[in-house]
């Protein structure tokens, strides 16, 4: 077998999905501490504070108490390698989230057991489902009084659509968790939990008699259950969890460490390698086959003691060597990998060979957009589809507060579109004179605003602006668009044309009536 194909087998790439205080970050944290990478809870968020003190929009995230930047964890667990993409929690992050769910292979989604199936589960796991990606979930919180643990499974496979196969099952009732049954193996493991559970919880294994006697009503009521679900036919199934239509469950508790480990090893052992990718005509790439990568997340300015770029990619195929010269497969040009780094927080740390599955943080970044597919000129040219984008819901105009400041608020612009903090729209015939800014979400202008002010020392005013939805057009079309009212034509950052819209039902209705026009809603797939 060849190194490639070994390397990438031992790969899990995978994010965490979940409503905001679901218990994401707790569990990012468990499962390194799980994983040896840090030593106690709690580091995690003191990392995070050395980070803010060296970027003022982290400040900002900081002090919002959300996630804004993604992050790329790469941690050994057994004979593995894991890397944990970090996706944006909040609401208006959406677009973010999306393009990182397209660098994974599998997907952990943790649901608050006292709140059950919330708003941003579901609409994060309808990316989910649109990719087909494989999810485990994770009942958290099961600690503390919430729902019956059926009542979860219910709400799974109704608000959903997933057929919930519980792995292991929680044995003691809410306020008095003792430990987890894994139905696979009938092994019962019970948990101690440690101070603040900054420390690997205590377990003791044990068979089903034993647990009986030591457990009473506690076990006796997991016992029944469990039955209940094997007459239910819940049993783990690999086809259909690897096909997106079940989903295997375990139970837990992240802050306590209950059932941390249990997920863990299904990474392991139940979340897909890395397949080959198709290409964007539907053929995979062989894993073997020359280095190729496509960068899901591009930031600037991360470190304002170095002003740069960094392009974040996944690995497809091939062995990525640090130095190596790759192509951007959109200008042709080649890009020297010379400074490439893994990203734990703020830290970097030199990467000097990747496979498929890795995600290789590119610096000096210049020339790299989302999207991008880079690969070595010594194997065959190849292009990955582009990532789709959401149809963006809310408009802004922007112009300097300090009309002197003109060339810097031009250069925060070209740049912070190109990165997708927000959509950059502009008038051709009208120049630089307030260009129209799109988004998912109010937050990301708010982000763009700060960004333009402490990076780019330009700032802006933002001003409301009438538009209530946005089309991706061509030229042809724009010509015919041009002439009714209420539309505006203007012009991506990437060159696209947009038509933008005052009015919602002025748009349905040219919609109906003109079907010749092209009049595409952004989610682009
Ligand atoms: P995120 O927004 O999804 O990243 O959520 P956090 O990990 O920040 O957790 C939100 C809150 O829930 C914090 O106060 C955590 O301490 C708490 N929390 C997380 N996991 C558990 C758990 O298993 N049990 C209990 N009781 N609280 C938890």
């Amino acid at each position: 077998m060849s190194q490639v194909i070994e390397e990438a087998a031992r790969r899990r790439t995978f994010a965490i999905i979940s409503h905001p205080d679901a218990g994401k970050t707790t569990l990012t944290e468990k499962f390194l501490l799980y994983a040896g990478a840090i030593q106690s809870g709690g580091a995690v968020k003191a990392r995070e504070d050395r980070r803010s003190a060296t970027s003022d929009w982290m400040e900002m995230e900081q002090k919002r108490g959300i996630s804004i930047s993604s992050t790329a964890l790469n941690f050994p667990y057994r004979e593995q390698e894991l890397n944990l993409l970090d996706t944006p929690g909040h609401r208006d992050f959406s677009e973010d989230t999306y393009r990182v769910l397209s660098a994974v292979d599998a997907v952990v989604m943790v649901l608050d057991a006292a709140k059950g199936i919330e708003p941003q589960t579901l609409k994060l796991f309808e990316v989910c489902r649109s990719r087909e990606l494989p999810v485990i979930t994770f009942l958290n919180k099961l600690d503390r009084p919430g729902l019956e643990p059926l009542e979860l499974l219910d709400q799974i496979e109704e608000q959903i659509g997933l057929r919930p196969t519980p792995a292991t099952w929680p044995v003691g009732s809410y306020g008095d968790l003792r430990g987890v049954l894994d139905r696979r193996t009938d092994v019962f493991t019970r948990f101690t939990r440690t101070a603040r559970g900054s420390k690997i919880a205590p377990e003791e294994d044990m068979a089903a008699e034993q647990a009986a006697a030591e457990e009473g009503d506690a076990w006796l009521k997991c016992a029944e259950e469990s039955e209940l679900l094997d007459a239910m036919g819940a049993d783990v199934d690999m086809e259909s969890f690897l096909a997106g239509q079940s989903t295997p469950i375990f139970a837990g508790s992240a802050l306590t460490n209950f059932g941390v480990r249990h997920l863990l090893d299904a990474i392991v052992d139940l979340a897909p390698a890395p397949l080959p990718r198709d290409d964007i005509d539907g053929e995979p790439r062989p894993l073997e086959t020359a280095c190729s990568a496509f960068v899901f997340k591009v930031q600037a300015n991360m470190d304002r003691n170095h002003r740069d770029r960094i392009a974040f990619a996944r690995i497809c195929s091939g062995k990525f060597d640090r130095g190596m010269v790759m192509t951007c497969e959109r200008t042709g040009k080649p890009f020297a990998t010379k400074y490439a780094s893994t990203v734990f927080g703020a830290e970097r740390t030199t990467i000097d060979e990747a496979f498929p599955g890795d995600v290789v943080g590119l610096v000096n970044a210049t020339g790299l957009n989302i999207g991008d597919t880079l690969y070595d000129e010594t194997g065959p040219r190849v292009e990955f589809p582009k990532l789709p984008q959401f149809a963006p819901e809310v408009f802004a105009s922007a112009r300097p507060q300090d009309s002197g400041k003109v060339k810097q608020f031009r250069k925060g612009l070209d740049q912070l579109g190109e990165e997708g903090v927000v959509q950059v729209l502009r008038d051709p015939d009208w120049g630089e004179a307030s260009p129209v800014l799109a988004a998912v979400g109010q937050l990301q202008f708010d982000v763009f605003a700060n960004r333009l002010d402490v990076e780019f020392n330009a700032p802006i005013e933002l001003l409301s602006s009438p538009y209530q939805a946005i089309r991706l057009t061509d030229s042809e079309s724009a010509t015919a668009l041009r002439e009714k009212p209420g539309v505006r034509i203007l012009q991506r950052t990437d060159g696209a044309l947009v038509a933008l819209f005052e009015n919602k039902y002025a748009l349905q209705r040219i919609e109906q009536n003109e079907p010749e026009l092209m009049l595409d809603p952004i989610i682009a797939g």
